[in-house]
């Protein structure tokens, strides 16, 4: 059975000011006045719509504060009647959603460690049917387009009109510079399988770190998404999850205010461009590429250390002419010239020596090796 999607659109949302349809509090309700004074200052900006605020934390390992539970729901009850903002809580279960009904919650998303199982999906679905609230569905943890819209067409099902996606990126098993890899292509096909569906970008969740919360959000513009989810906190070094990634409001403030937006008006020329399109893709699989080499250079220094401790020289000729031959039959197979593959891995394997001979002449800039036969 197809599903049939009746969604409303975001600029018809409670609160909807412009693009993009900003998402603001902590990552989770610690105290009252934590969360009265961070949504005031939000309010105060005037320019965000809906108060975040996590109640039950999803957290890896047991012991790290695991949320204030139904307590937090009275709060945001207050924050709700003082500031005039909407409210929002990531709910895991259906007793979540019972419990933020029955205290007016006007928006609940589901969390990326939920999202990834059907049967709890399917359990919220059930728990909404015929309930009229803002629901955003983030992507599961692995990059499984499939079931990202499983969970969103189980929601749709219940009669959610006012449902959205949320990008939060994914886990990869490689440590990279953010803490939830973005994958771009994956809303952008999203977005082609569901038009009318508003997508947004969690930078938070993707950065992991403050530094790079501004990067994130303007390519989240830049790919013409509806909103952004940022976690702001009233003292991020002292917030009991997610300190690294937190600002304050006067920090997210200062971050909207350095955004570049290019309407998405059809009139736009830049939207109907085609080119500028594929380019920004291009852009996303050079960003690949460079955290890509960049995990290559730090197994490299690895290998370095190792070499030093145990007292092994740098080149082992061996080695590199096995490399080489199993990517040039790899190239083949993927249409890249033998010439190409060639001058990419060498340049690679050069740079790789470099970063070695660094670690081991004790962090000296390494001289160059003329390696390449
Ligand atoms: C959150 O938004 O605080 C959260 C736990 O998000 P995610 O499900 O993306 O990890
Ligand atoms: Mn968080």
């Amino acid at each position: 059975m197809e599903t049939r999607f009746n969604i409303v659109p975001v600029q018809e949302w409670k609160g909807y000011k412009s693009r993009p349809f900003l998402i603001s509090g902590p990552c989770s309700a610690e105290t009252e006045e934590q969360i009265m004074s961070t949504a005031k200052q939000l309010a105060a900006l005037n320019k965000i719509s809906v108060f975040r605020s996590g109640i039950w934390k999803p957290r890896t390992r047991p012991d790290s504060f695991e949320g204030i539970g139904v307590e937090g729901l009275k709060w945001l009850r207050n924050v709700k009647a003082e500031t005039g903002l909407s409210v929002a809580i990531e709910v895991a279960n259906e007793k979540h959603v019972y419990e933020a009904l029955k205290y007016g919650i006007d928006m609940l998303w589901i969390g990326a460690r939920t999202s990834v199982n059907p049967f709890t999906v399917q359990e919220i679905s059930n728990a909404l049917n015929g309930v009229d609230v803002m629901v955003l569905v983030k992507n599961p943890v692995n990059p499984d387009l499939e079931l990202w819209i499983g969970a969103i067409e189980r929601i749709a099902r219940a009669g959610i009109k006012r449902l959205g996606a949320i990008h939060r990126g994914f886990s990869a098993y490689e440590k990279t510079s953010y803490r939830n890899q973005p994958n771009w292509q994956l809303p952008i096909e999203l977005r082609r399988r569901i038009p009318e569906i508003p997508i947004f970008c969690d930078p938070s969740h993707i950065a992991g770190s403050r530094i790079y919360l501004h990067e994130i959000s303007q390519k989240a513009m830049d790919l013409n998404f509806d909103g952004l989810m940022l976690e702001s906190h009233i003292n991020p070094d002292k917030a009991l999850s997610d300190a690294a990634q937190q600002i304050t409001p006067d920090e997210l403030n200062e971050l909207l205010s350095r955004l570049i937006l290019r309407s998405p008006v059809p009139s736009d020329p830049r939207l109907l461009d085609i080119l500028g399109e594929l380019r920004d893709q291009i852009d996303v699989f050079d960003d690949h590429l460079l955290d890509i080499i960049e995990q290559r250079m730090k197994i490299a220094e690895t290998i370095g250390q190792y070499k030093k401790e145990n007292n092994i020289t740098i080149l082992q000729p061996t080695r590199w002419d096995e490399i080489i031959r199993k990517v040039l039959i790899k190239g083949k197979t993927k249409g890249i010239s033998n010439e190409a593959m060639d001058i990419i891995f060498k340049a690679i394997h050069q740079e790789s020596i470099n970063h070695q001979m660094r670690v081991m002449n004790n962090g000296l800039p390494g001289k160059e090796l003329p390696v390449n036969k």
